[in-house]
């Protein structure tokens, strides 16, 4: 897209990212608040709240989404909150959730965990493109395998994970060989590594440091460009993933599902029942309509 084009057309959505660790007092009470003014205002998403804070992913008009920025930052306790914000076509969820949890990313050790008193240094996107590039450094994928799979930053370690709940076991076993070396951690929207760089500093790794804003605000700052950032970076709402790289060096790591050739789109399998999210190039969704298996299609068609 060329500059004459992007100024020309004005996205009449936004897609906001936001989270902030501060301490609610009346979480329930709150987020029953919350849900009613989301719902007045038109928004849609997924706005979780606990006792520690508050992380939210909507979708709006830029009409409704500037508001909901404005009603925010007039509150003491989220003056300070950084949003990203998503020009979008449409809106990105259906439906809008506010609910009550224990903790903001669900990471079950028994210490707790306040970033606020703990975490990794930060890293501006400058910062973290130039450490990325040492050799001494060991990068570490804060997120999910099938996030990584899609898309991440080069020589990340890949963790065996599909849950973020089960990082603290995995670091346990598999990292502490690396306990004295310069440890970068990314994620989506920066939230996940707050907890996740305060655990590792507290199991006694003596240099963490984690992207801040996440990839998502890497992928537009105008000096790094995303660049490093290899695929697409897998997002929780209906865009499924983003591009993040905007050099010439973005390219494909993504593999179809069926025939292992690069691709980088995310479907849900067409029978209901399955409805297993998978890569699949263009070819094999026409080939296979859209199905992750030919027991799914056979099952369909079966009636
Ligand atoms: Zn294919
Ligand atoms: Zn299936």
């Amino acid at each position: 897209m060329n500059n004459e084009q992007s100024q020309s057309h004005q996205p009449p959505y936004q897609i906001l990212l936001y989270y902030k660790f501060v301490t609610i007092p009346d979480p329930e009470s709150f987020k029953d608040e919350h849900l009613q003014y989301c719902k007045e205002l038109g928004v849609k998403g997924r706005i979780l709240i606990a006792s520690e804070g508050i992380n939210g992913t909507i979708s709006g008009t830029v009409e409704q989404t500037e508001a909901y920025m404005r009603h925010m930052k007039a509150n003491p306790l989220f003056a300070d909150m950084v949003f990203k914000v998503d020009p979008a076509e449409e809106h990105a969820f259906r439906k809008i959730f506010v609910r009550h949890r224990e903790e903001l990313v669900t990471f079950r050790v028994d210490e707790e965990l306040d970033p606020n008193v703990v975490s990794g240094k930060r890293l501006s996107p400058k910062e973290f493109y130039e450490t990325l590039q040492r050799e001494d450094v060991i990068v570490l994928d804060g997120r999910t395998d099938y996030e990584y799979d899609l898309g991440h930053f080069r020589n990340a370690i890949r963790p065996d994970v599909d849950s973020f709940r089960e990082f603290p076991e995995w670091i346990r076993e598999n990292m502490g060989q690396f306990k004295d070396k310069t440890i970068l951690t990314y994620c989506t929207g920066g939230i996940r590594c707050e907890k996740l760089t305060g655990f590792m500093m507290k199991e006694g790794f003596q240099d963490v440091a984690q992207l801040e804003g996440g990839i998502v605000t890497y992928g537009k700052d105008p000096e790094v460009q995303g660049k490093l950032f290899d695929g697409k970076c897998y997002v929780f709402d209906e865009r499924i993933s983003v591009r993040i790289n905007n050099t010439d060096e973005d390219v494909v790591v993504g593999k179809c599902h069926h025939c292992g050739k690069p691709a980088d789109t995310f479907i849900n399998c067409a029978n209901d029942a399955c409805h297993l999210q998978h890569i699949c190039c263009e070819a094999c969704e026409e080939q296979h309509h859209g199905f992750c298996s030919t027991s799914c299609e056979e099952t369909v068609a079966a009636g």
